[in-house]
Formats: structure tokens, sequence, C-alpha cells
């Protein structure tokens, strides 16, 4: 496993691989990793000749007001996990080196970036979109790796590669869960003891919409006030959105049919938590 910490050393380091016609999956993280970030390494393992992992906290994703420098970081850790899985490449660049002082260009998708997580979050996604185009262009993947936990995000680079023609596969992986069905997150940390029992509240909601609507419940107003009183019963958790969207354009969707995703936002204490699920309707088997 080696370790770059410039974009000038890794585009070397990349133009020599791609001249030996091997495969480059790329998964890019802002570090602080966890089972979830391991599982999208291990898959990139299996499909790709040589997977690098990107170790970046992008501070064009953090609003002013946002938890930028108190994000976690541990990069000693972070090594080890990568190492474990088996990853070839680190990359991990100063944030002067992928932002110089005259930095001006920014990616930016519109529309779908505006709803669930950019309706709070303003100008995170452009963070997003134009770091991932920059890791892109510096580590050149056949396949890059996201997860479903950031399903927007996902989406949004979906939408951004297919725009702007990237030679890139988007490859979105499941969401990998906390025994108690917590998302992992790197930002769990940031719970206490009370609140980290709290938090299981998201996906319990997201359980009982899955539930619902598979018992047949497609009207997502009802769903929702559902869910809503799963959160609601928790003290220190506060709804930020409970949505139930397509997942191409994200529209909110009144009467579910075919497939839909639920997601949520909330706050517990001051931690801000996402989560969601997929409702689709099973194939009926046979003729009854
Ligand atoms: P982050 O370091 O939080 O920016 O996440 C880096 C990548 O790991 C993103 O594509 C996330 O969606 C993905 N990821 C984060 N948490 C999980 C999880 N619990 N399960 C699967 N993927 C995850």
């Amino acid at each position: 496993m080696q370790v770059y910490r410039s974009v000038r050393s890794l585009a070397k380091k990349v133009s020599e691989i791609k001249k030996r016609n091997k495969t480059i999956g790329l998964v890019p993280t802002m570090g602080f990793l966890h089972e979830g970030h391991a599982s999208l390494v291990r898959k990139a393992k299996k499909d790709t000749d040589c997977v690098i992992v990107s170790i970046f906290v992008n501070p064009a994703q953090f609003g002013p007001k946002e938890d930028f420098k108190k994000y976690p970081r541990d990069l000693k850790r972070d090594l080890d996990i990568c190492k474990k899985e088996d990853a070839d490449i680190i990359f991990v660049p100063e944030a002067k080196d992928m932002y110089p002082d005259d930095y001006s260009t920014h990616v930016s998708v519109e529309g779908i970036t505006e709803k669930l997580c950019g309706a709070s979050r303003p100008g995170h996604f452009r963070g997003v979109t134009t770091v991932v185009t920059k890791l892109f262009n510096i580590a050149m993947p056949d396949i890059a790796y996201f997860g479903q936990k950031d399903a927007q995000q996902a989406i949004v680079i979906k939408k951004m590669a297919e725009d702007l023609n990237m030679d890139v596969d988007i490859k979105v992986m499941p969401i990998v869960r906390e025994k108690d069905g917590l998302a992992m997150s790197s930002r769990n940390v940031y719970l206490s003891s009370s609140e980290r029992v709290q938090a299981a509240s998201l996906y319990k909601a997201l359980r009982l919409a899955k539930r619902l609507f598979d018992q047949g419940e497609k009207n997502s107003g009802k769903i929702i006030s559902k869910m809503k009183e799963v959160i609601g019963k928790e003290p220190d958790a506060k709804i930020d959105y409970i949505f139930i969207v397509d997942i191409k354009e994200l529209k909110a969707i009144k009467k579910i049919s075919g497939m839909a995703l639920a997601a949520v936002a909330a706050r517990v204490g001051n931690t801000r938590l996402i989560d969601n699920i997929i409702l689709r309707q099973r194939p009926r088997i046979g003729r009854f």
C-alpha cells in the first residue's frame, strides 16, 4: 500500500497504472473510516486491479456554521483499515493542493441539489460535485464507489457523470449498519450515550415505513406521519425532513407505485444524521 500526499505525485502514478492497462477503482472518503467505507473498498478490490482510497475532509462541502473544524480525523487508524482491506493506494491531499489560493472553478448540478439535504445545506452539493470531479480527473477511475447511505449524493454524482459525459461507472453500495440499525457514520462519534440510543429511531422509522408499504399502504402522507411519531418519541431528536421521493428527480411522491426512496434527516442533540430506505413493490410470483 502506498500513500500519496500530493496531486502531482498521484497523477504521475495514475498515468503509469493506465499505461499498464490496469483498471482503477476509486473510493472517495472524508476519513475516520468504518465498516461502511471498508465495504466499498472490498467491492472495489473485487472489481478492479488497483484501488485508490482518497481521504480528504473537503472544506468546500461544509457550510460556515458546520462541523468542518471538528470533523473527526485519525489518519493512522484509517491507514490501518485500508491496509487490512488491501487497498493499493491512499490519497491524502492537502487542502491547499486541492484548492490553491487562486482557485475559482466549481461544478454544480442544478435542481436535484436543491432538494432534501440541499435545502438545509446550501452549497453542500456544489462542494461535493467539485471535489469528486477533481478526484475523478486526478485518479481517472474506471469505477467509483459510493454508499447508499448518502443516497442524494450518489444520485447527484450519477447525474453529473451522465451530464458531463464522464468516462466512469458509478456504483452505489448498500448501507452498512450497527447492530441496532443505526447507519454507520463518522459523525456517530459525536453522539452521547443517550443520544446514541435515540439515534436508532431513524432506522426504526424507516423500517416502519417499509413494513407499512409492504402491507399495502401507498399513501406517502400516512407513512410519513407514522414515521414522525417514531422519531418524535425521542426527546433529543429533531426532524429536519422526511420525504418519500422518486429516485431520479427526487420529487415528492403522493401515492407510491413501483419504487420510491424514503429519506430522513434529523438532529439528535447537535448531530445531524441522515438515513434512507428503498420502498419497492415486490414482483408478484404466480397468478394470485
Ligand atoms: P464519507 O467519508 O462520510 O464522505 O463517506 C464516504 C463514502 O462512504 C460515501 O460514498 C458514503 O456514502 C459511504 N458511506 C458512508 N457511510 C456508509 C455506510 N454506513 N454504509 C455504506 N456506505 C457508507
